[in-house]
């Protein structure tokens, strides 16, 4: 799997949306790409804050995009 693979899916791995399968190749890449795995950390932790900070849905979802752009 390259990066950009997984950065693609990494939003939806930290939400547990994925199948097994692609969890797994996700997982897999993490553990031997320490640049990958920066933006795993960070964009769990984020979450973590974003779900304490507000449960509306619009807010979180523009931080996503947000957030998207400074990854990529
Ligand atoms: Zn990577």
């Amino acid at each position: 799997m390259r990066c950009e693979e997984c950065s693609d899916k990494l939003d939806r791995f930290v939400d547990r949306e994925l199948s097994d399968t692609e969890a797994l190749q996700v997982q897999l890449h993490l553990e031997g790409c320490p640049e990958c795995m920066d933006h795993y950390d960070f964009e769990s932790h984020l979450k973590r804050l974003v779900k304490h900070s507000c449960e509306c849905d619009k807010a979180p979802e523009a931080f996503r995009e947000k957030l998207r752009q400074i990854l990529s």
